[in-house]
């Protein structure tokens, strides 16, 4: 049976939200190789944004993360930060997305993560091996790009409009929940 999404089916935001909510293990139902050759770098952010989007619609963090094999362009893993849903102190968006890829080889990867990394996720990236990193938001956090790049790590930077305005808009609604984010609850004030 062909995937719904396949060589002739344009490339919408519709179908990037359904790949974000979709298994990994599954997409290979939903979408063929032809469907994603054609994906981009700035797409495949997009779909990292809406996993953020998805976590702001449960009433989480809105951070979301895309893992990609580089030679095939599949995604083998993705996630977002679940602070909130599961009661997981350190979950975000770079981890969930690694935990669901599982024991790969990092090397052959690109991850996309929808927010600049963390100091932690910063140091965990370049020790699991991760080739190159494509950052979506440097405007409402940054810093560990060096970090990053002194590792060995590509660093690409490809800002999403939408990530940012829904990062900043958390960020008003609910500080609190963003600094224990970032700091613990220790951190809520
Ligand atoms: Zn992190």
């Amino acid at each position: 049976m062909q995937p719904l999404l396949n060589e002739n089916t344009p490339v919408t935001e519709s179908a990037l939200n359904a790949i974000a909510h979709m298994p990994t293990a599954s997409l290979s139902a939903l979408m063929d190789d032809a469907f994603t050759r054609r994906l981009s770098d700035a797409d495949f952010m997009r779909v990292a944004v809406l996993l953020a989007q998805k976590s702001y619609d449960e009433g989480g963090c809105p951070i979301g993360a895309v893992i990609i094999d580089n030679a095939t362009r599949r995604i083998v893993g993705k996630g977002h930060n679940t602070l909130v849903q599961e009661s997981h102190p350190y979950n975000h968006g770079e981890t969930a997305a690694m935990r669901d890829a599982g024991r790969l080889d990092f090397s052959q990867t690109t991850l996309f993560t929808s927010l600049s990394p963390c100091d932690i996720c910063a140091t965990l990236l370049p020790m699991r091996g991760v080739a190159r990193v494509v950052i979506g938001d440097v405007t409402n956090a940054s810093g560990t790009e060096a970090l990053l790049r002194e590792k060995g790590v590509q660093v690409d930077i490809i800002e999403d409009a939408q990530g940012i305005a829904l990062y900043a808009r958390f960020r008003a609604e609910n500080p609190a929940l963003e600094r224990e984010d970032w700091k613990g609850v220790v951190a809520k004030g």
